[in-house]
């Protein structure tokens, strides 16, 4: 659940409040994003994912941590250097390489017969990888 703003990072760009899928953020009169409805977050990370500064924490807990708990706290959060976590651990941002090309998952090079006509099946849906870059 979304934990932390980080104002002194954030360069009010907006996006966390417009990527959000279910309006957590208002903007604020400063242009600092501001969680005003926190227990609408889903945990979906994207906030954090498309900030480009960094400044956005979003804890792995799926509920409120409360005022006392070190996800909440952003000195703790700083020195863990978990501002922007789950972007660093995607790959987005510069210089680093993004989980898709990182992906070493099995390559679905087909799907199964299916029970309705409606589609051809089996159906080739890649004839080469296109998940991997180095095939
Ligand atoms: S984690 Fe997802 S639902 Fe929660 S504030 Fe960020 S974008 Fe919105
Ligand atoms: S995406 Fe990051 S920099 Fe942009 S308004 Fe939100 S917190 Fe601030």
């Amino acid at each position: 659940m979304i934990e932390i703003v980080d104002a002194a990072a954030c360069i009010a760009c907006d996006v966390c409040v417009k990527v959000c899928p279910t309006d957590v953020f208002d903007r604020g009169v400063d242009g600092i994003p501001v969680i005003a409805r926190q227990s609408d977050c889903q945990t979906c990370f994207m906030c954090e994912a498309y900030c480009p500064v960094d400044a956005l924490y979003v804890s792995p807990v799926s509920g409120p941590v409360g005022p006392e708990s070190p996800h909440a706290d952003a000195a703790t959060v700083t020195r863990a250097g978990l501002f922007g976590g789950y972007r660093e651990m995607v790959g987005w941002g510069r210089g680093r390489t993004s989980g898709a090309l990182r992906d070493r998952n099995p390559l679905l090079k087909a799907v199964p017969p299916l029970p309705e006509s409606r589609l051809p099946a089996p159906s080739t849906v890649a004839d080469t990888p296109w998940n991997h870059t180095d095939g």
